[in-house]
């Protein structure tokens, strides 16, 4: 406890002696903690006091004294404004233990599980060999710059300010190329930005996703209009993007909300296919699956085959059993369970998803699947409802496994409930936070479940975000 009166603007030196669960350095002055933005575990800062409250505070690294041992130069010259990459004055190996402390110290602290236990379980993070380029979707912002010409690039950190840059690290560095002949088509033929304060303007945001195995690309630019008409002189810019080298499919997105959310549910394809394809191997298996623009489709392939590969072990499959994959997406993880299981049940929100996990059952031949279309919490119950009078059918459709990789919000209670009646001697749980994973796994675990392995996967480097493979086991 401290009685000092840390004020705004005060000038402090601090030793940082810990990391936050966003990235910052945290480091104490006359006993307050203070959370600093940009510093790195193991420096010496001169900060600036921004905020305080009764027990902790806030500041800005002003300048490094000392620097960590820990600290490196980064990669990108806007690391420091840019909103996406928290971390990357952070040593790689650095990032990879502050990742397996953050699940670690979820498990303990929100999931309640005892330190021994976590010591035992938890096997050590993957991480990358080489971290950059990893990412095969990027969505850029567009606006225009003082003069009005317009930009693409990335928001400043917790804002929605656009800073231009189009070459981004984590990108491919394809991108960019595409990125200048949108911004290219745009001067030429006066195609307007959309502006966020006003809701005036036409093009919003430019999606670009790649294929790695394959290289196919796909852009889809997404506009505030009501029709795929609005956008003019598509001609020209369809010559400039079809002649780069793997582009597959170029298409338009709807959205004229005025909040957050970058894309509309309505997509039209204005030249090739509606989808690129992409393959992934696990055990020496390549599974082929096609993305629309509106599908999730994991971000970093690389780290996938070794996430999916995890998952499936952890599924234990024998070729006898029964799996439910709950927020399957475009049925990546039920196909490759499918390779090992008897029969396969996805359930997925969006119906262009399940629409494109149907096509990929079809396409690499695996017929023991099923897919459903709406949210966990709702299909799980009312199929458990409507099967529980019926004893034969009850025993059939039992799940040996559940899967779920829920969004980072976690699983919805109804959905972890209807888990614990359904009774699978298995869950294998893939979570993209750690915070909202350790909050479900108590709930399983008090409900008859035992937390066995544990294993983060580090899916996006240079960032604070962390996923996870755990394994259950219900109780004998
Ligand atoms: N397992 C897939 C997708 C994981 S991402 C993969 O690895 O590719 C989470 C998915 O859950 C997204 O596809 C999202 O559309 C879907 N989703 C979000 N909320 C949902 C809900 N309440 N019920 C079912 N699916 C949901």
């Amino acid at each position: 406890m401290t009685d000092k009166n840390l004020t705004k603007n005060d000038l402090v030196t601090v030793d940082i002696a810990d990391i936050g669960a966003d990235g910052e350095g945290i480091g104490k002055v006359d006993g307050l903690p203070l959370f600093i933005k940009d510093a790195v575990i193991g420096d010496r800062v001169e900060a600036r006091v921004t905020k305080t409250k009764k027990h902790y505070g806030y500041a800005r690294v002003e300048r490094v004294i000392e620097p960590s041992p820990f600290r490196v130069q980064p990669a990108c010259g806007f690391h420091r404004q840019c909103g996406g990459c928290q971390i990357q004055a952070f040593d790689y190996e650095k990032q990879l233990e502050f990742k397996q402390n953050k699940v670690r110290n979820h498990l303990i602290r929100i999931g309640g599980f005892g330190e021994h236990v976590v010591e035992q379980i938890m096997e050590p993070i993957l991480g990358m060999e080489d971290p950059w380029h990893y990412r095969n979707k990027a969505q850029y912002p567009v606006g225009t710059d003082k003069e009005g010409n317009p930009i693409t690039g990335f928001y400043a950190g917790r804002t929605h300010s656009i800073i231009a840059n189009t070459d981004c690290r984590l990108g491919r560095v394809e991108n960019q190329e595409i990125l200048e002949a949108v911004l290219d088509y745009m001067k030429v033929n006066h195609v307007s930005a959309y502006q966020e304060e006003t809701g005036i303007g036409l093009i919003r945001h430019i999606l670009i996703r790649t294929g790695f195995a394959s290289g196919q690309i796909m852009v889809c630019l997404i506009i505030n209009a009501d029709k795929f008409e609005s956008l003019p002189d598509q001609e020209y810019l369809l010559e400039k993007l079809k002649n780069i080298p793997g582009m597959t499919s170029v298409s338009v997105n709807l959205n004229t909300r005025r909040d957050n959310v970058i894309m509309g549910d309505q997509v039209h394809t204005i030249w090739g296919s509606s989808t690129i394809s992409d393959t992934l191997h696990i055990y020496g298996r390549g599974l082929t699956f096609k993305i629309s623009p509106l599908s999730f489709y994991q971000v970093n392939p690389l780290q996938t085959e070794k996430l999916y590969s995890l998952a499936v072990e952890y599924a234990g499959l024998t070729g006898r059993e029964t799996v439910w994959d709950l927020y399957c997406g475009i049925g990546t993880i039920s196909l490759f369970m499918a390779t090992a299981a008897r029969q396969v049940y996805g359930v997925e929100i969006i119906p262009q998803a399940i629409e494109d996990a149907r096509e990929n059952a079809r396409i690499n031949g695996l017929h023991n699947t099923t897919f459903f279309v709406g949210k966990a919490e709702e299909v799980l119950p009312a199929f458990y409802e409507r099967q529980s009078g019926n004893k034969e059918q009850v025993d059939m459709l039992h799940p040996d496994v559940i899967v779920v990789d829920p969004p980072r919000k976690g699983c919805d209670t109804a959905c972890l409930d209807t888990m614990l009646k359904m009774a699978p001697e298995r869950i294998v749980y893939v979570s993209c936070d750690s915070a909202t994973l350790a909050r479900d796994l108590k709930i399983l675990c008090e409900g008859g479940y035992e937390l066995k392995r544990v294993r983060p996967v580090d899916q996006f480097p240079h960032t604070v975000h962390v996923e996870t493979v755990c394994l259950l086991k219900r109780d004998e």
